[in-house]
């Protein structure tokens, strides 16, 4: 596991942990026992001590885990001819101030997809729009949750949660360090991007001067005979936001193939999630796969339980929600963190087994960097 320690070592092959010190002390390494050793130092002393010792990440740790109960998380679809398009899943990136939170909320008081109850009751970190493009209704999901730092922790779980990323660039401030970071962010994760160019109201607005820069990072415009789609928009004025959504609704198409299998147990990632005082735990999810429905037993990360109800993006109690639905979900017996994944298993008591053996991990995990720190500590106290 990463950063093991030779006390875990220690345990896992029953020997004493002062042994493994001193013969990495041996072969010139200078090792305390607590201290997380690398892979290799691993496999050093595997070598020495005649053990086949295997380096298996947290991921695969949980990919056992799950094996273990016969499921699997992540791409498998099912049969193909279950297959049915799913609304694009849209994540917000930009410098601080270019506009981004102004963005969402202009977004979603003109397209929010508003049932009965009407209007916007209620925020759960996402939300769905409706647009029409070439006289077709397309829905597009947008993920609330404040800048990148909730995408980067996603992806490091990862949990990839979006399709397009919509890089936000104030034509009046420029591309700025935060504009090429999220940038980067996005073609790591390899999400096609739509740049709107915001705040286009202001005088001292210099739309081309934004198109002119980002090209210079590769982000050409399409009426420069590049790939990527401009669009100039203002929050404030909420010009060119039909535009906006055209753009992402386009790319998803040229760049993507969007589809899901909407009969499946219900798998996803979990946004958000808080401790409401009145209603338990709450954790808003995006369902990637399957269709989540009131009554499924599920595992959120070291979470579970019973799906009590279902809350959308108007606060409006639903039956179920499918595929690219960011959904509100009661009835979890604890709090899961942001980007963990969730799934829908067989029964409570599967679910239970499974949290149950996360948590046990994350503890120990836990445990460990506490004992590192400790003698880092204790290092700086002589
Ligand atoms: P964020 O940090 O990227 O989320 O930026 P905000 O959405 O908080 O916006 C920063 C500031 O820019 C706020 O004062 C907004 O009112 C303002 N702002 C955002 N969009 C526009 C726009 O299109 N035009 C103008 N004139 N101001 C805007
Ligand atoms: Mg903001």
């Amino acid at each position: 596991r990463r950063g093991a320690s030779l006390t875990d070592l220690a345990e896992k092959i029953n020997v004493d942990a002062a042994q493994l010190v001193q013969v990495l002390f041996s072969l010139g390494e200078m090792v305390t026992a607590t201290q997380s050793v690398n892979d290799e130092t691993l496999q050093l002393l595997g070598a020495e001590l005649n053990y086949n010792i295997q380096v298996v990440s947290p991921e695969d740790e949980d990919r056992e885990l799950l094996e273990r109960f016969d499921l699997e998380f992540g791409e498998d679809e099912g049969d193909e001819e279950d297959l049915e398009a799913r609304p694009a899943v849209v994540t917000v990136m930009g410098h601080v101030d270019h506009g981004k939170t102004k963005l969402l909320d202009a977004i979603r008081r003109s397209n929010v997809v508003a049932g009965e109850a009407g209007g916007i009751t209620q925020t759960i970190g996402a939300y769905q729009v409706s647009t029409e493009v070439d006289d077709v209704e397309r829905r597009i999901t947008f993920i609330d949750t404040p800048g990148h730092e909730a995408f980067t922790a996603m992806r490091a779980r990862g949990a990839k949660s979006t399709d397009i990323a919509i890089l936000v660039v104030a034509a009046d401030d420029g591309v700025m360090p935060q504009t090429i970071e999220a940038l980067n962010h996005a073609l790591a994760a390899d999400v096609p991007v739509v740049v709107a160019v915001n705040k286009i109201d202001k005088e001292t607005a210099d739309p081309s001067k934004v198109r002119g820069q980002l090209t210079e990072y590769g982000l050409v415009p399409e009426e420069y005979g590049g790939e990527t789609m401009f669009v100039d928009v203002s929050a404030v004025s909420r010009q060119g936001l039909d535009e906006l959504l055209e753009a992402v609704v386009l790319t998803a198409d040229a760049a993507l193939d969007l589809r899901a299998n909407p009969t499946m147990d219900a798998q996803g990632v979990a946004i958000e999630a808080h401790l409401d005082k009145g209603r338990g735990p709450v954790a808003t999810v995006l369902v990637q796969r399957g269709t989540l429905k009131v009554g499924d037993s599920i595992v959120a990360g070291p979470a579970h339980g019973r799906v009590r109800a279902l809350v959308n993006d108007i606060g409006e109690h639903v039956p179920e929600a499918p595929p690219s639905m960011p959904v509100q979900v009661l009835g979890l017996t604890s709090v899961p963190g942001a980007g963990d994944s969730f799934l829908v298993v067989a029964d409570d008591r599967t679910a239970r087994q499974i949290a149950d053996q996360r948590e046990a991990r994350k503890r120990a995990a836990a445990q460990a960097a506490g004992a590192r720190r400790k003698t880092l500590d204790q290092l700086f106290e002589q």
